[in-house]
């Protein structure tokens, strides 16, 4: 029988996993497949852990992974994947935000062979503050301008892909990983299953404003470097604009002569581009730093301990 493996990265998820398991584990006693959970615990400060052991206790296709400290979801689905050894790979929120119930319908999508991977996307931002939505809508507008690679707005991280399609996202072995764009990138046939927002079933969302902002800064650079050409453009149009500056300030002395004036306007023109040039240099130090961060070659994440799976304590 073909195996499907659930890869659930968790952080601080005490209060919803028991809810999570039985509710997908419910939906799964009903799939053409066996299954195995990849739970990644990531570096939970509440009784993530303790839990996740309970559950491969009782069950033995759940198996479990402690990353060192918090890395960061992508780092833990990253994690994840690499520990799944399924014919197929679903990736899914432990907070019930991605509905189990419509597993059965993308292993039928990806099955039937037409299709790579069955993809979620919500078609509502209900339940979500208005502000947020917004700003979500226009990073989305954004970096589909910038990048060549397209990220579809309302797009989750919940998906099923085949076995080749979950190596080619482990190829991309990037430090900086921004899930949405790299699920894109690789490409393959993807089908979009359109699903109204569902709200977490316990515990609270893991992302304030702040951190999806960065977030989204990391998506445009790491999809796009527009960012970089809009600087060289930048700096080309105000040396046009200086040049025809000087022609003119030229013309007018040598017409109605006079000395020069207008000091107030000077210091205001000094101190608005004095203002672009640092602009610019941020921009091209945020590349600087993604590439730094890239060439140290650091490891996506560590591994503290893992077990289940059958019992098989510190198993892979
Ligand atoms: N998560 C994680 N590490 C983190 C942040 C989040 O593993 O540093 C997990 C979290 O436990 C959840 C999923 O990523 O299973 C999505 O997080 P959350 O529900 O907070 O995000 P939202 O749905 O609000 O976008
Ligand atoms: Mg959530």
């Amino acid at each position: 029988m073909e195996l499907l493996s659930i890869v659930v990265p968790c952080w601080n998820e005490e209060a919803g996993l028991a809810r999570f398991y039985a509710e997908t584990a419910a939906v799964c006693a009903g799939l053409e497949a066996a299954v195995e959970f990849i739970f990644v615990d990531d570096g939970s400060r509440d009784g993530t852990l303790a839990a996740l052991k309970e559950l491969a206790a009782r069950d033995g296709r759940v198996r479990w992974l402690a990353l060192s400290r918090n890395f960061g979801k992508e780092a833990a689905l990253f994690a994840g994947l690499e520990h799944a050894r399924g014919d197929y790979v679903a990736v899914m929120d432990a907070d019930l935000q991605d509905p189990p119930a419509l597993l059965p319908e993308l292993l039928r999508i990806v099955r039937g062979g037409g299709f790579d991977c069955a993809a979620v996307r919500r078609v509502d931002r209900k339940g979500e503050p208005p502000i947020r939505s917004w700003f979500a809508r226009q990073f989305y507008r954004l970096i589909n301008k910038m990048s060549r690679t397209e990220i579809v707005d309302g797009a989750r991280d919940y998906r099923l892909m085949t076995r080749q399609m979950a190596d080619a996202v482990l190829r991309v072995t990037e430090y900086n990983r921004f899930s949405k764009g790299i699920f894109s990138w690789v490409g393959f046939r993807t089908k979009w299953v359109e699903t109204e927002n569902v709200e977490r079933a316990a515990g609270e969302s893991k992302w304030s404003f702040f951190k999806l902002l960065v977030y989204a800064l990391d998506g445009i650079t790491a999809f796009s470097t527009v960012p970089l050409a809009m600087a060289s453009v930048l700096g080309l149009v105000f040396c046009a604009v200086a040049f025809f500056a000087i022609l003119f300030v030229i013309a007018r002395q040598l017409i109605w002569g006079g000395s020069a004036f207008g000091w107030p306007s000077l210091v205001c023109i000094i101190l608005f581009l004095a203002g672009i040039q640092l602009f610019c240099i941020g921009i091209v130090g945020q590349y600087l730093a993604k590439t730094y961060l890239e060439v140290k070659g650091r490891p996506v994440y560590l591994l503290r301990d893992s077990g289940g799976g059958d019992g098989h304590e510190g198993a892979d």
